[in-house]
């Protein structure tokens, strides 16, 4: 017996995986009786916004991880496929027709019970997945907090965009910590008086997104919107996050009018977070404005700035590579634990119905393919502000091989495939 919480993408597809593996599941729902702020149907795997599984290239991360889904056995895949509208590159689907038969399929397995009701929290003698999404009743989001201790939930995403280390210009800009007290975990844009004009104009008069959610407009006093602060005074920016001192431009020798800050997100240096630049604009126009900093005109976005409601765990500090709450049965799938989007979500459910269902001798995923990068993303200690993200280039692990960028990313779907197939086989999947 299984219990699966919350009806989402990754609800589902951890009970699918779970029924197919011989599991009894009982998967709970609480819509429609209990709505949520962002769902409209008491559907099942509701797409609340856009209609878009993203790439469907198989040469892409976002492709990747839908192929190696399909090889576990996804739900959602092949019905996201069967109900296909034009999209272009991206996987784009009729919403309703998806989620119907999404909800049908779930609900006439003989091996799963879809029970409509809130689930509030229960200890109980066998495996729960908890997948109850970025906006988890407040029911179990305390009961959630007694698991795992006050702090460890979080409530809001203030997300500053993230770029791929690749793509940031070092002829322009450096690694240097403030007063070089750190291990060197920074990379400093420059900005001259002209350009951190240019920059500020930009920024307050570039166009924001409308709040999906009402309680997006409240900010935290610490951590307003960048444009918020531009707006408070031209040099609110210079004196504050973006300060220049402590630091010198190897390039010039001299001192910078302006500095944006990069931190470094992960071990192997390939993702950068722009410091303090948690922002309310439209993805577009974060990077037409960014990319007006030097040192990042070219700047490839893997995550862009978001401010808004997202329930999810300090997963690093609190999950293994099993997805499970270390030293226990209850095991976290989905938007909860830190990954983003629709396939993520999806991804994550099918990885913590498996390991649910399986001995602790099968191995998680390993760290090369997508469904073992989003578990090193998961459970990532080296960044201290864990921040929810996508399938991207840069959560795969360099392969080694010399070459231009595509040359490079090629050896990394290659290694992931390689590896993807390897660990497919020790599986006890039909
Ligand atoms: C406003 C908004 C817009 C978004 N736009 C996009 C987008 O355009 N593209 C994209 O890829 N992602 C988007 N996301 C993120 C997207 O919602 C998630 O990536 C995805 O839905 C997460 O899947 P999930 O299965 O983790 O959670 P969900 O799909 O949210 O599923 C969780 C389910 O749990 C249920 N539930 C909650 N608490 C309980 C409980 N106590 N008992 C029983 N059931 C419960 C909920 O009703 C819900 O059905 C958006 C999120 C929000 C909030």
């Amino acid at each position: 017996m299984i219990d699966v919480i919350g009806g989402g993408f990754a609800g589902c597809e951890a009970a699918w995986i779970a029924a197919r593996l011989g599991a009894q599941v009982r998967l709970w729902e609480m819509r429609p009786a209990k709505p949520t702020p962002a769902h409209k149907t008491g559907l099942l795997a509701e797409l609340v916004c856009s209609n878009s599984f993203k790439s469907s290239n198989r040469h892409s991360p976002a492709g990747q991880l839908k192929w190696e889904m399909e090889q576990l056995g996804s739900l959602m895949i092949p019905t996201a496929l069967k109900h296909q509208v034009p999209g272009g590159e991206a996987l784009c689907v009729d919403r309703e027709a998806f989620a119907s038969e999404m909800t049908a399929a779930i609900a006439s397995h003989p091996r799963i019970e879809l029970i409509r009701k809130e689930w509030t929290g229960a200890d109980t003698d066998h495996p729960v997945v908890v997948a109850t999404g970025p906006l988890s009743s407040d029911a179990i989001s305390r009961w959630i907090e007694t698991r795992t201790g006050s702090g460890r939930l979080f409530f809001f995403d203030a997300v500053s965009p993230t770029v791929t280390a690749e793509s940031v210009d070092f002829c322009l800009a450096w690694e240097q910590d403030r007063y070089d007290k750190g291990d060197g975990s920074y990379v400093n844009c420059p900005m001259n008086r002209e350009e951190y004009d240019a920059f500020v104009s930009a920024l307050v008069s570039a166009e924001r997104s409308t709040p999906h959610l009402e309680s997006e407009t409240r900010y935290f006093e610490g951590c307003m919107p960048i444009e918020v602060i531009a707006q408070r005074g031209r040099d609110s920016l210079r004196f504050g996050n973006f300060k220049p001192v402590g630091l010198t431009n190897p390039h010039t020798g001299g001192r910078a009018y302006a500095v944006l800050q990069l931190r470094q997100e992960n071990a192997q240096k390939s993702l950068y977070s722009m410091v303090a630049c948690q922002t309310t604009l439209k993805w577009s126009e974060q990077k037409r404005v960014f990319r007006m900093v030097p040192g990042l005109q070219n700047a490839e976005f893997v995550r862009y700035g978001v401010m808004h409601r997202n329930t999810y765990l300090d997963s690093p500090r609190l999950l293994d590579a099993r997805l499970r709450l270390r030293d226990s049965q209850t095991f976290f799938a989905g938007q909860i634990t830190g990954v983003e989007g629709y396939v993520e979500s999806g991804a994550t459910g099918i990885l913590a119905g498996l390991f649910a269902c399986v001995s602790d001798e099968i191995p998680p995923p390993p760290r090369e393919c997508a469904l073992g990068s989003l578990i090193a993303h998961v459970t990532n200690t080296d960044s201290p502000d864990y921040a929810p993200m996508n399938i991207n280039w840069g959560l795969f692990p360099d392969p080694g091989t010399l070459g231009d960028k595509s040359v490079r990313r090629e050896a990394k779907l290659r290694a992931a495939t390689e590896a993807f197939l390897k660990w497919r086989e020790t599986l006890p999947l039909p």
